[in-house]
């Protein structure tokens, strides 16, 4: 019996492992990388609820369970997920992703408190909803991946490197891409030099993608429930004058609301950015005396119909600050 086991074991890839490696996440986007990136391999989860504010899930013992038999847990850190503190026993440290690691933090707060009511004590924890933050995440979870399972690096190296050209692809179009390079275009963009080389080559209207369709949020003000924007806003050009709330965190009170309609009257804004998990009490009333238009939109993967990846995530929220902005 001893020796029809090893004959068996030996005519199983040497690559797939024995069992998938038991991948719990945070964030839906998170699963959803996962899957891109380990394949086969992994066996994933995610714990929030999409439609639900990622700062307060209520953890309970099923994602206790979960999370103790994980051979990886990823969240975001930053502080955007306290709850999480709860779930992991000091067994799952070594094991643990803080997915946001090496991406530039933007709000620190210049004392760190959370005596006001802040839910952003480590400076704003947003981050993935910018795609370049989206690639380092990529890479943090390749190499967590890699590390809990060495079998399978070249596998998740090879996919990183698919998810890197289609997330390329998505923000500059695929002609392009395919003409100058992800990695050109990106340090052109991140260096505020993009357009002028466009313009210089004469090849403006090869843009495509993401930026292509945010080209008429270039400039526009906006007004945010939330502070949830400030990566999504730095990299397409647009700008969140205030939010309705009056700190992270706090439901905005009346006084809160009359600024902000104050503020908007004043500068001409015209679109209020609501994630689905806030009401939409504020937001309403602030459009009622202003005639802007809310705009209720998904922060993660699968938040509204038709936004069950990463890709679609980011272009749902783009087309449907368009379809406002218009
Ligand atoms: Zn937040």
């Amino acid at each position: 019996m001893k020796t029809v086991l090893i004959v068996l074991g030996l005519l199983l890839s040497p690559s797939e492992p024995k069992e998938k490696i038991r991948v719990v996440t945070t964030l839906q986007l998170y699963r959803d990388v996962v899957e891109k990136i380990g394949g086969d391999r992994v066996e994933v989860t995610a714990l929030a609820h999409p439609r639900r504010d990622p700062h307060y899930i209520p953890a309970n013992p099923v994602m206790q369970r979960k999370a103790a038999g994980a051979d990886l847990f990823i969240e975001t850190g930053r502080s955007l997920e306290i709850w999480t503190a709860n779930l992991l026993r000091a067994s799952n440290e070594n094991n643990r992703l803080f997915a946001s690691t090496g991406c530039t933090v933007k709000e620190l707060p210049k004392v760190i408190s959370r005596e006001w009511g802040d839910i952003h004590p480590a400076g704003n924890p947003h981050v993935w909803l910018d795609p370049w933050n989206m690639k380092r995440i990529a890479r943090n979870i390749t190499e967590a991946l890699a590390k809990v399972d060495p079998d399978g690096k070249m596998v998740y190296f090879g996919n990183l490197k698919k998810y890197d050209r289609a997330l390329d692809e998505a923000m500059f179009g695929k002609k392009l891409v395919k003409e100058e390079g992800g990695g050109f275009l990106w340090r052109k963009l991140r260096l505020g030099k993009l357009d002028t080389y466009l313009k210089e080559e004469g090849i403006e209207e090869e843009l495509g993608g993401w930026l292509r369709k945010a080209r008429v949020l270039r400039g526009i003000k906006v007004v945010s429930y939330h502070k949830t924007w400030i990566y999504m806003a730095d990299r397409f050009g647009f700008e969140v004058v205030d939010e309705l709330e009056d700190k992270p965190g706090i439901e905005p009170s009346p006084q809160a609301r009359d600024a902000v309609v104050r503020l908007m009257k004043k500068e001409g804004i015209r679109v209020i950015l609501n994630g689905v998990m806030y009401p939409t009490r504020a937001a309403d009333y602030v459009a009622e005396k202003t005639g802007a238009k809310v705009v209720v939109i998904p922060i993660d993967v699968g938040g509204i119909d038709g936004t069950d990846t990463y890709l679609k995530l980011i272009n749902t929220i783009l087309d449907k600050m368009v379809e406002a902005e218009k």
